[in-house]
């Protein structure tokens, strides 16, 4: 399969749902292509179709790219419950450590609505684990 590379950055994209981007960019969307996510966090383009004619930056989505913002508290880690990077280093100072644990501790237990309100269109799991990880220790 030929690679598509992000125009801005030229690096190699992961494949969204069409649902995600509609979802998430506040213009009007072309359903008729296929849209990558950029995953360089260093990149201002959020997602880009197969052919790089056409493209969003992160400003032109509804919510902050969680990946592209690492050091703003107020994203979002789950997209779902609203759980956002600063509650979750709250939640690890205090000693909790687990994913179960910091979603009891916030009350912020929604999951499963990741296709529309994920960035990447996919569950949060990893990247909350990652975020976990961070500031642990
Ligand atoms: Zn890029």
């Amino acid at each position: 399969m030929e690679e598509i590379l992000c125009p801005e950055c030229r690096t190699k994209g992961k494949k969204v749902n069409i649902v995600t981007v509609e979802s998430l960019v506040e213009e009007e969307v072309e359903e008729n292509d296929s849209y990558q996510i950029c995953l360089n966090s260093d990149c201002e383009v959020a997602y880009f179709n197969s052919s790089g004619t056409i493209y969003y930056s992160k400003e032109d989505l509804k919510v902050a790219v969680w990946y592209k913002d690492l050091e703003d508290d107020k994203v979002p880690i789950c997209y779902c419950s609203n759980l956002t990077r600063g509650e979750i280093k709250e939640a690890v100072a205090k000693g909790y450590k687990t994913t179960a644990e910091i979603r009891k501790y916030t009350g912020k237990s929604i999951t499963g609505n990741c296709l529309t309100e994920n960035p990447t269109g996919k569950c949060c799991h990893r990247s909350l684990a990652d975020e976990i990880a961070r500031y642990s220790n």
